[in-house]
């Protein structure tokens, strides 16, 4: 159950019982994780449609949980972000695919990587460093790095948010923006972002074939993104429909089960060749 804002009532649940002891064992389990380093990254590539020069992949964290298995995001990156391990895990992440990433260009294997970054770990005073320090250490090129951020990054603190935001494209690092449409945002709202990539949410997508809200929705995004230079990724596109619709309205990346699921990273690496960039 998420949090209630103070002051709201909240229904007794017998499952709430339970649920705080689990969450604080998650927890301790957590620490241990990022001590012993019990994560990895799935890569899942993202589409050109037009065709483009360079392999672009997304790195999706899994925690491989000492009795549980392979766990999903969804099973642990709220506790992280809750409890601040996020900051350490979102640094093994960072640090982890730009590694990945110049070792295959040390191979003459091009890759751009997308790291997803938790708004509490782009908030952190210390994350510029961070990452300029992981470029440095690693010997990655910036431009061969995205970050995927969302919309409640710039919740607080606009103008704070968007200098950082820019300092951090002048590195050449490109920026895209997760989960669009889900958030906060209106249209008129996306000139004042600083992004250089736009991905449409799921939900969206999904929704495509279903109502004409997401296809007007979906439609408008990408004419608005295209007047204003945004790149439009569009994610989680799973039937040929959904790709048909994109691909006429002249979407330039799709990403979702339709092409590639996220991928370990050995078998990314064995297929490297064979990745198919329309
Ligand atoms: P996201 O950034 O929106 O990532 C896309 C999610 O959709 C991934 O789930 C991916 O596996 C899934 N997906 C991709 N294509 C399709 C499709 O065609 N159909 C369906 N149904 N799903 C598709 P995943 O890997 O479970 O990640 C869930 C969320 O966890 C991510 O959503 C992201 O918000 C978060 N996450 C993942 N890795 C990291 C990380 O390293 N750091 C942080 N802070 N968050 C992460
Ligand atoms: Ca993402
Ligand atoms: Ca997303
Ligand atoms: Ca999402």
């Amino acid at each position: 159950a998420k949090e209630l804002g103070k002051g709201q009532a909240r229904f007794y649940d017998p499952a709430m019982e339970c649920e705080i002891p689990h969450k604080l064992q998650r927890e301790r389990e957590l620490v241990d994780a990022i001590e012993r380093e019990e994560f990895v990254l799935h890569l899942q590539p993202q589409i050109s449609i037009s065709g483009d020069d360079c392999l672009r992949v997304e790195a999706l964290i899994r925690w491989k949980h000492p009795t549980l298995g392979l766990l999903p995001p969804a099973d642990f990156i709220i506790i992280a972000e809750d409890s601040g391990l996020i900051i350490p895990i979102g640094t093994w992440v960072l640090r982890r695919a730009c590694r990945f990433a110049a070792q295959l260009l040390n191979d003459g294997k091009k890759i751009n990587i997308a790291v997803n970054i938790s708004t509490k770990q782009l908030r952190h005073p210390d994350f510029y460093k961070t990452l300029t320090d992981i470029l440095t250490e690693e010997s990655f090129p910036p431009h061969l790095l995205e970050l995927e951020i969302t919309e409640s990054c710039f919740l607080e603190d606009l103008d704070a948010v968007i200098l950082l935001i820019q300092k951090i494209r002048k590195l050449g690092v490109t920026i895209a923006l997760d989960d669009f449409g889900t958030g906060f945002s209106s249209l008129n709202y996306l000139r004042k972002l600083p992004v250089d990539y736009l991905k449409i949410d799921r939900s969206f997508i999904q929704g495509l074939e279903i109502d004409r809200e997401s296809q007007a929705i979906t439609s408008s995004v990408i004419s608005l993104a295209s007047e204003l230079n945004i790149h439009v990724i569009a994610e989680g596109v799973e039937t040929t429909a959904q790709f048909d619709f994109l691909r006429c309205r002249k979407v330039e990346y799709v990403q979702g089960f339709l092409f590639y699921r996220p991928l370990p990273m050995n078998i990314l690496l064995n297929s490297f060749g064979q990745i198919k960039v329309f």
